[in-house]
């Protein structure tokens, strides 16, 4: 049998973040067992469902390499065979006709209210005769839920699950509009796309066991299921955008790496001993549900950023370069952005984020107006700016490497009896405005000769 798993967002208008940690989840899933995932766009909620709410999804797969196997079903364009569906459950009796009225619904509702107990629909028109139909009213049509027993679900990560048919009702499967319900396109899309594990969150848990009933009165095979937990908020409560970024969109304009959010994502709710940081092609190696934890996790943006940092050390210098290059809004065949991919080795090497990464980088491309802050103003001293005059034209003399640099300075420091500090910070502030940058060598480097002669000039 070939594993088949599928993510299956609803166009909101963004990713979320705990989706993309469905997405990661049947992605690994499908590579760990040498099977396949795919993606299907729950697009029948018309209004919401816009081309560019689709494409967020798609980019957002697309940017963390979870791009599907195939191309993506859209489950608005599948509206017949779900109807056909239902219209079949209708012929051999497995559903009904119902014509309850909003009265008598609402009537049903009210007693629940007041018996303070969860409503469940009851049709009388589960055993009723269609000839006493009323006229003037459109049927939804019902499935016929067994209402003995009990429905178990073996939940690949939550376990055995279990819940009375009598808690069930009879599901709506068609409205009396002729759409199928969401509960049940999924289930015949499901089927029609061989999934065999439906891997997602665990607040579709109580749709499963309905979905259950539609399955097993079709008489198809169920896929088994795997309800991950929610991702939280440090504060315990399901993550909003009062916590910090949710979507995906928003992590990549933060500046944080695709590889590294996969990554702090996965582990976040599956674990395998110590291990923190994971290629993909470890994490295909080594993931399986057995990992996932049960408990909803929390989201810890500072956990997340350290981890940023750490694959940023790691990342090609020529990608950073690219990136930031887009941020700054620079040419990429620019001078500036040699001297930055130059840089980038040292400049990587303090940064967390690639918007970080991307303001160290600034003050190649932009002249600093005067020191940012009152401690650079103090350090550019009428003393240290006369020790700048004079070393001007010691720099003049060697090729701007960094190692000739650093050798003029220190040479610079002892005639004057200076600790290098004392020359290297106002040279700082002189060159790039501030108190803290790559080293000093590395800074005259990147600025080259001309650049570093007219930024002394000017101070
Ligand atoms: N479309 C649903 C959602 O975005 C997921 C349904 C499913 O995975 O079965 O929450």
């Amino acid at each position: 049998m070939t594993i088949r798993t599928r993510f299956a967002p609803s166009p909101t208008g963004l990713l979320h973040v705990g989706g993309a940690r469905t997405a990661l989840f049947n992605y690994l899933f499908a590579r760990h067992h040498g099977g396949e995932y795919l993606l299907r766009i729950e697009d029948t909620d018309r209004a919401r469902s816009t081309p560019e709410a689709v494409q967020v999804i798609l980019d957002g797969l697309d940017w963390l390499g979870l791009s599907p196997d195939q191309e993506p079903v859209f489950q608005s364009t599948r509206e017949t065979r779900h109807t056909e569906v239902a219209h079949s459950l209708l012929e051999r009796g497995m559903a009904y006709r119902c014509f309850l009225s909003p009265e008598e619904l609402q009537a049903q509702r009210d007693q629940a209210a007041a018996d303070k107990r969860p409503l469940r629909i009851v049709s009388p028109w589960r055993d009723r005769d269609l000839s006493e139909a009323p006229s003037g009213i459109a049927p939804v049509i019902r499935l016929r839920v067994p209402q003995e027993g009990e429905t178990v679900v073996d939940d690949l990560v939550q376990g055995p699950v279990r819940v009375a048919n009598a808690e069930l009702d009879d599901m709506i499967i068609l409205r009396s509009d002729g759409t199928p319900t969401y509960l049940h396109a999924v289930v015949v899309d499901d089927h029609d796309m061989a999934i065999t594990h439906v891997i997602r969150g665990d607040d579709h848990l109580t749709n499963t066991f309905r979905q259950v009933q539609i399955f097993k009165a079709l008489g198809w095979d169920l896929p088994r299921f795997a309800h991950i937990p929610l991702i939280h908020g440090a504060d315990g409560a399901k993550l909003s955008k009062r916590h910090g970024a949710v979507s995906v969109l928003e992590f990549e304009r933060e500046g944080f790496l695709p590889e590294a959010l996969c990554n702090y994502l996965l582990r976040l709710g599956w674990g395998h001993g110590d291990a923190e940081i994971l290629s993909r092609d470890e994490q295909v190696a080594l993931f399986d549900l057995d990992g996932v934890g049960r408990a909803a996790s929390r989201m810890d943006y500072a956990k997340l950023t350290h981890l940023n940092g750490v694959y940023l050390r790691e990342a090609d210098d020529q990608r950073l370069t690219t990136d930031l290059c887009r941020r700054l809004d620079l040419s990429p065949d620019s001078d500036a952005s040699e001297r930055i991919m130059r840089l980038m080795p040292k400049l990587k090497e303090r940064a967390r984020t690639l918007v970080d990464l991307a303001e160290s980088a600034r003050f190649i491309i932009e002249r600093p107006s005067g020191p940012k802050d009152a401690k650079a103003a103090a350090l550019l001293s009428d003393e240290a700016r006369g020790w700048l005059r004079a070393l001007l034209p010691q720099l003049q003399a060697t090729d701007f490497s960094a190692a000739a640099v650093d050798q003029a300075l220190r040479t610079f420091a002892e005639e004057h009896g200076l600790k290098l500090g004392q020359i290297a910070q106002p040279l700082r502030v002189a060159l790039t405005g501030g108190t803290t940058s790559p080293p000093i060598d590395a800074t005259l480097e990147a600025l080259g000769a001309s650049e570093v002669t007219s930024r002394i000039e000017a101070v």
